[in-house]
């Protein structure tokens, strides 16, 4: 039946429909221009034109489906997974299937040559590579070079973070320096090092969730620097809310980062004594330590590690510190009757702790009071205050210290790998960004981690729309064509409400850590719906027993719970536990905790500096990321899940479906198609209907005819629509006849 409703037509090889050049308008090919249009079949003459029995599978751009639904391109690359076809354009994007099995063949470096050499990638089959070398040659083939981007998205476990680092191999192969290996058997090639920052950054950021075994954990934009010559130099690494509560919370059924379980399986003897992890000994901190993960190994993070310059002595010293929180995770407090005495460590913790101090090199009997007593400064003398913490107090502050050391630990080893790849400003040009985000997520409780990540898709795609439509229009008007668009949605309204000005989301969620407030969940909901009552896309479920609000996103409604938001947006971090770090002998934590640093004190009531919450910070770094992304040309990957069971050959449409309606791909093949979606080239199309010039009409006999084999190919700047449009047309109206004719015999 879809084979009827949709044409399943791909053009001939040689009328290559990715082929840039003549292109049919909008009007002609029965497209519709309405994005909810569903019903309708191809038109007869274009369907003649573009041929009937071209096979579902065999369609590599979802732009000449038609009609374009959800449900025919849902088919179209269901087709195309069980053939083993992972890669489909879609317009601008390219969309990619997870196998879910290795294909060791698509990531061949011969096929990156093959690929980098062709004179017209575009004509190969649909596959990253493709645009890994449109992106390459953009560099190049423009007067002022231009930076370029490549943005990764699709949800957990879709294959974002596989697909940039193949694409970080394919310019390890393509734009690698021609200077002999040999020559390089000293220093390591830089190309090397920038792939090694791969397992070291995934060995410390990512972790097996129940969506993704190697689950990346925080956002990632790795610039690849060129030189004039577009060889490698070197690379910079940016990274986005590295989810540190993983290290202390640890949801059911999933895990700790993937660093820590390295290190339990795999160090030696003598380690083990060292760093206190005898054989078989548990940690609260480490569940699901039976399950044996390919990133499971330790050798592979230390080896990659060592290239990048970090040595075994500052490894072992890494190493010790993440044993430190480890036993830190197995400190627990007993309850205390008196509210006026410390809570006390439970039997079994007394152990843990003394073990922690001397890791950490740190004092043990502070170390221990600053986990059990809150030290508060008030009056105009700023006396100090001690108050002892209750049991659940105590083990907050105990998860902050893992957060606090982890999360520095993490910007640390960034900063290292930075220095360790990025080249001197004066030995590169321009450079390719590779951007792999968190997707769009909606659980069934979503917090402030949701929102950040929602507002930062929301953002990307505010930049992809504005950026597409404002691409074809370029190129359009250098055709000279006329052209119609669609009316897309604009996703503006609800970026207003997440961020606008003066009111918003982020605003009033801020000015609660400001104000230092008690602020119950209801109040915050309450505040929010009646400061942005006004906006469209703010939403509330009545039936909803929890405090929450809903914002409906271009990718759909979210829920997100209010209670506990504004102390996560605050993410405090108690200034004793800062100051008792600051006492370490350890030189790792020397370093990660200066003793010049001033510790961050509690906001007070009074205090008229703006306070950084997380919010605030992430919307900082998104904002640059913006603008970075802004001065390059981007390209556009959509990495989509078969299934969540993570099993080849396994194409579930319900679950394919909502993937395709979070990234909006149907609209975006809207876009595409709304303009002239069928572009062949002119040599292409001279070659194919050549024959067809004696038997025409001659239709208005401008200067140029296009039939005329001048040797014009690719895009010509003759092949204006004055002449072309009524040209097919006619060829459309009387296409059965002159085949008819045309066909010898
Ligand atoms: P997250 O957002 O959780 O980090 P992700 O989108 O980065 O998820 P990946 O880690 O890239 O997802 O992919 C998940 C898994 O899918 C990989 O570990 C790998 O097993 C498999 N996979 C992804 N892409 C491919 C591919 N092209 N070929 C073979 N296997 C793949
Ligand atoms: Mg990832």
């Amino acid at each position: 039946m879809l084979q009827q409703a949709s044409p399943s037509a791909e053009l001939p090889a040689s009328l290559s429909p990715s082929s840039p050049g003549l292109v049919i308008p909008s009007q002609m090919n029965g497209h519709s221009s309405d994005p909810n249009a569903h019903g309708g079949e191809l038109r007869e003459d274009l369907q003649e034109f573009l041929g009937r029995d071209t096979p579902l599978h065999l369609l590599n751009d979802l732009t000449k489906v038609n009609p374009v639904t959800l449900e025919t391109v849902l088919r179209c690359l269901q087709a195309r997974y069980m053939a083993d076809i992972f890669y489909t354009n879609a317009g601008c994007t390219l969309v990619a299937l997870n196998p879910f099995k290795p294909v060791p063949q698509l990531y061949l470096p011969e096929l990156m040559k093959e690929y980098h050499a062709a004179p017209q990638p575009q004509k190969l089959k649909p596959h990253i590579f493709t645009v890994g070398e449109q992106t390459y040659r953009n560099v190049k083939s423009l007067i002022e070079p231009v930076n370029q981007s490549i943005v990764v998205s699709g949800e957990s476990g879709a294959g974002k973070t596989w697909t940039s680092r193949s694409l970080m191999k394919f310019y390890a192969v393509v734009a690698a320096s021609p200077t002999s290996w040999e020559s390089h058997k000293i220093a390591e090639r830089i190309e090397q090092r920038i792939l090694n920052s791969n397992p070291v950054m995934e060995a410390f950021g990512n972790a097996c969730t129940l969506r993704n075994n190697n689950s990346s954990r925080f956002g990632k934009f790795i610039q690849l620097q060129l030189n004039r010559a577009q060889q490698m130099t070197g690379a910079a690494v940016q990274t986005y809310l590295l989810e540190k509560t993983r290290v202390a919370c640890q949801a059911s059924n999933e895990r700790n980062f993937h660093i820590f379980y390295q290190i339990c399986k795999g160090a030696s003897v003598e380690e083990r004594l060292q760093w206190h992890l005898p054989e078989g000994a548990t940690f609260s901190w480490l569940p699901n330590p039976e399950r044996t993960l390919e990133e499971d190994c330790f050798e592979v993070t230390r080896e990659a590690m060592l290239h990048l310059g970090i040595d075994t002595p500052t490894q072992n010293n890494i190493f010790k510190i993440l044993a430190g929180l480890l036993h830190l995770g197995n400190v627990r407090f007993a309850d205390s009757a008196d509210e006026a005495q410390p809570c006390q460590l439970m039997d079994d913790a007394k152990c843990s702790v003394r073990t922690l101090a001397s890791l950490l090199w740190l004092p043990e009997d502070p170390l221990l009071e600053t986990l059990q007593i809150r030290t508060i400064r008030a009056g105009r003398q700023q006396q100090v205050f001690r108050k002892p913490c209750s049991q659940a107090e105590c083990g907050t502050r105990r998860d902050c210290l893992a957060k606090l050391v982890y999360a520095r630990l993490f910007d640390w080893l960034v900063s290292v790998i930075n220095s360790s790849i990025c080249a001197e400003p004066d030995s590169w040009t321009t450079f390719i960004g590779l951007l792999d985000v968190y997707g769009f997520e909606s659980f069934p409780d979503n917090s402030l981690e949701q929102l950040c990540i929602n507002y930062a898709n929301e953002k990307l795609q505010q930049h992809f729309v504005a950026h597409y439509l404002r691409a074809q229009q370029e190129e359009y008007a250098v055709e000279g064509l006329e052209w119609s668009f669609v009316n897309y949605q604009d996703n503006k309204t609800c970026l207003d409400l997440i961020e606008g000005s003066p009111i918003s989301i982020c605003s009033l969620i801020n000015e609660e850590c400001r104000l230092n407030r008690p602020s119950s969940a209801a109040q915050l909901q309450t505040r929010i719906e009646s400061a942005l009552a006004g906006s469209p896309c703010l939403g509330h479920n009545k039936l909803s027993r929890e405090p929450s609000f809903i914002v409906v996103h271009y990718a759909g409604p979210v829920r997100y719970h209010t209670a506990g938001l504004v102390e996560k947006n605050k993410d405090p971090i108690p200034p004793e536990l800062t100051r008792l770090l600051q006492q370490s002998q350890d030189p790792l934590l020397k370093v990660l905790f200066p003793t010049e640093e001033k510790s961050q004190e509690e906001p007070s009531s009074q205090s008229r500096t703006p306070v950084l919450t997380v919010v605030s910070k992430f919307k900082a770094s998104l904002e640059q990321l913006l603008q970075v992304l802004h001065g390059t040309t981007p390209h556009y990957i959509r990495c989509i899940k078969p299934n969540s069971q993570g099993q080849a050959q396994t194409f579930l449409p319900e679950e394919v479906l909502s993937q395709l309606e979070a990234c909006g791909l149907v609209e975006t093949i809207h876009i595409s198609a709304a303009g002239f979606p069928i572009r062949v080239s002119h040599q292409n199309f001279v070659e194919r209907y050549g024959l067809l010039r004696r038997l025409l009409p001659r239709t208005s006999p401008g200067p140029y005819s296009p039939f005329s084999d001048e040797g014009h190919s690719g895009w010509s700047p003759h092949a204006k629509e004055a002449t072309l449009q009524p040209l097919l047309q006619d060829i459309l109206r009387t296409l059965p006849a002159l085949t008819q004719a045309a066909t010898p015999g």
